[in-house]
């Protein structure tokens, strides 16, 4: 097993400040969490994490990214959670154990949910920092290089996802050699035969291919000297066999026909000219190829890729490939963006956090492109530089608390996450926690959140929710409850409405409703299906349950039945009996619009002159008059047919009436005499007058006047109040004594 020393010390001698204690902690914690699990192989499962932070190490990456190596599997499968990783090792290393875990999670889905570009695009909106991309290709290195120990089944799966999601992520990143690595492991696992038959010819070939190999690099060395050209390197190299294979079944070559089976690299020392003066040394050696001259340097990759390429023709007429860059050009062309941790470094020992960004802006637009991928294109090469960048995609990932991925529109708030869960959890959800934190519904969702939704049995969607989800299926259903609540009040409505008319009727609701063959008849007339639909149109007030009973009954029996009609027969009937009274009436009251009716005074309001009145036309009284205020007429208003406009006739002779007072005194002597005198001095009668105490020793006096109108007892209700003594004055409507 590799020793954590030796692993600090590569750190150590790449970022001379580096946190070593961090680094020695996280390999015990992660030693002690790890105790007891084993591989696939039978070692100790410390060994991957182990082997991953080498790698880190290698790569010159710093302490920060060697510690989570070490701790990267640790919440994925121990019983460690995120809490205590912040606790012991702070939010920089949480945040990238956490963008771990949740791919780990994505490689779990199952399998309908594992097509690749969905991975794809859910791995890359996980990356929030360069560092989790780099630390989880890594970690598939050291899960392809050690896969032998697997079954083929789950040895192919990994190789799948391999080529579909973490190769061209890998590319992407140019971090060419890792991407190189994985490819050929890769090809190794999915397609064993091709893989040893090809590995077999190349084999073969292989003392051939490194004795012209030798010949060509010995050449450029001599060459690159003689012309004064500074160089750190000469390699040769055969190409790799996953980019071989793929070439020859493409375009249906033999082995023979290749170009660029070999090729040489010419590394120049860091000074870009020095790229030029050795292509033209190698121009001048041998023949070009047209048109296979390519200066990534002059116009970089965007994936940061710079090498001059060019072929050329060889002696035997073989042609070959010669690269050439500069040593930094080198690195970055192995290392990809990893390469940034040994050009950007500071004095901290790792790259400052605007550089981080930066370089998370960088990876961004390099790996965007992938997201647009689609399926059905066979050259990855050619594809990938056809893309255009998509800076902004159009889809959030988020999860559950279990970790199941829930794919969003940008901008989806935690009711359209509750909605795509199921429709009932939508409908029931009453809040919404993100990240273990309790936040407003119409919260936007962020890539990566776990989303937990609360709900509460027999709680209902709102209608404010339509003003910010963004899934058609949220809008859908909150509009669909919207609709059926209120059909299921409409029906409910109508169905009282219609129940009421059929008593009116005389007739029985609970028959009738339950009739639903006819009830569907008469629905049908209105052009609804249900019964139901002809409840809700007369709760809706479209139809009125008066026509919907006729349509029912037919014409005949609704007429026979109707009780309107017998009323209106029988109000004529009345009407024609209160004529033969005319005359006989109290000529003080005018009924509008009829001449001389019998009128009566309500007893229980006995209205005066001036005060305002409305006439109710009874049976047997002819219209009795009632203040407009007294408290029976709002009964008597349900009859509305039977109230009459009347109002006080202009009346030459003036006509007296009674009213009686009560008034509350004062216990003391003399109140009745001096109310009576307050009375008389406004020259008004006095019929009848009597005091008395009250329980509460309070003066009780009675006294009935004499009065023309409304004005004139509002007068004398007024000398009265004004008596020394007198508490309060009420007017008693009934005229019977108490
Ligand atoms: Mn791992």
């Amino acid at each position: 097993m590799i020793r954590i020393e030796d692993i600090i010390e590569k750190v150590e001698r790449n970022h001379p400040n580096a946190d070593v204690e961090m680094i020695r902690r996280a390999y015990l914690f992660s030693a002690l969490h790890h105790k007891g699990q084993t591989r696939a192989s039978g070692e100790p499962y410390l060994v991957h994490p182990l082997e991953v932070a080498d790698i880190l190490a290698d790569m010159r990456l710093d302490d920060v990214s060697v510690s989570t190596g070490l701790l990267h599997d640790v919440v994925e499968d121990t019983l460690v959670d995120l809490d205590t990783i912040r606790e012991y090792f702070g939010d920089e290393i949480t945040r990238l154990v956490d963008g771990l875990t949740k791919i780990a999670h994505i490689s779990n889905l199952p399998k309908e949910k594992q097509q690749a570009e969905n991975v794809r695009k859910m791995v890359l909106a996980m990356i929030t920092d360069v560092r989790v991309v780099i630390i989880k290709l890594v970690d598939r290195l050291h899960n392809m290089r050690t896969m032998e120990f697997l079954k083929p089944e789950k040895r192919a799966r990994i190789s799948q996802e391999t080529l579909d999601i973490y190769s061209p992520i890998a590319h992407r990143l140019g971090m060419g050699k890792l991407r190189g690595e994985l490819e050929d492991l890769s090809f190794r696992y999915l397609y064993p035969e091709e893989y040893r038959s090809l590995s077999k010819e190349v084999e073969s070939r292989r003392p051939e291919l490194e004795k012209a190999l030798e010949g060509i690099t010995s050449t450029i060395r001599e060459k690159l000297a003689e012309n004064d050209v500074p160089v750190v390197e000469v390699q040769g190299r055969v190409k790799r066999l996953y980019s071989l294979w793929r070439k020859l079944k493409k375009r249906r070559l033999e082995i023979e026909e290749v170009y660029d089976l070999i090729a040489a690299r010419i590394i120049t020392t860091n000074e870009k000219r020095n790229c030029y003066l050795a292509l033209s040394v190698v121009h001048d050696i041998w023949t070009p190829v047209p048109e296979r001259f390519k200066d990534w340097i002059g116009s970089p990759r965007d994936n940061l890729y710079r090498s001059l390429h060019t072929s050329v023709i060889g002696k035997g007429g073989q042609a070959f490939e010669v690269q050439i860059r500069t040593e930094e050009m080198h690195y970055v062309a192995e290392e990809g963006v990893a390469a940034h941790w040994r050009y950007k470094d500071n004095k901290l020992g790792h790259i400052d956090d605007q550089s981080i960004d930066e370089l998370r802006k960088t990876v961004e637009k390099l790996l965007l492109p992938l997201v647009e991928t689609t399926e059905g294109n066979e050259d990855s090469e050619d594809f990938i530089e056809s893309l255009k960048l998509d800076l902004y995609p159009k889809d959030v990932y988020t999860f559950t608390p279990m970790g199941k991925v829930i794919e969003l529109p940008r901008g989806a708030t935690p009711i359209d996450f509750a909605y795509s869960i199921h429709s009932e959890v939508g409908d029931t959800c009453t809040g919404a926690k993100i990240n273990g934190r309790i936040v407003p519904l119409r919260t936007k969702l962020q890539n990566g959140n776990v989303v937990e939704i609360l709900t509460t049995p027999n709680s209902t969607p709102s209608r404010d929710w339509l003003n910010f989800v963004t899934t058609s299926k949220a809008r859908t259903r909150i509009r669909h409850w919207i609709a059926e609540q209120q059909r299921t009040e409409s029906v409910e409505m109508g169905r009282r409405l219609f129940e009421k008319e059929l008593r009116r009727f005389g007739m029985s609701p609970k028959k009738i409703l339950s009739d639903e063959e006819e009830m569907r008849r008469v629905a049908n007339e209105y052009g609804l299906g249900r019964p139901e639909d002809l409840l809700a149109s007369i709760g809706y007030g479209k139809t009125l349950p008066r026509n919907v009973l006729a349509k029912y009954l037919g014409p005949e029996k609704f007429s026979e039945r109707d009780p309107d009609k017998k009323e209106k027969t029988r109000l004529e009937t009345g009407m024609k009996a209160v004529r033969r009274f005319i005359g006989l009436g109290d000529d003080a009251i005018v009924v509008k619009g009829v001449d001389n009716l019998l009128t009566t005074r309500a007893r229980c309001c006995n209205p005066i002159r001036g005060e305002e009145i409305i006439g109710y036309i009874s049976l047997g009284k002819g219209i009795v008059v009632h203040n407009k205020r007294c408290k029976n007429v709002k009964q008597l208003m349900v009859n509305k047919d039977r109230i009459v406009d009347v109002e006080w006739a202009r009346s030459e002779k003036e006509e007296i009436q009674s009213v009686r007072l009560f008034v509350t005194t004062e216990d003391r002597t003399g109140m009745l005499a001096g109310i009576t005198n307050a009375i008389s001095e406004i020259r008004t009668n006095i019929r009848d007058a009597r005091a008395s105490v009250s329980p509460r020793d309070e003066g009780l006096i009675e006294v009935t006047v004499e009065v023309f109108d409304k004005k004139h007892l509002d007068k004398v209700v007024g000398s009265v109040k004004n008596v020394s003594g007198v508490i309060d004055v009420e007017r008693v409507n009934n005229l019977k004594r108490k």
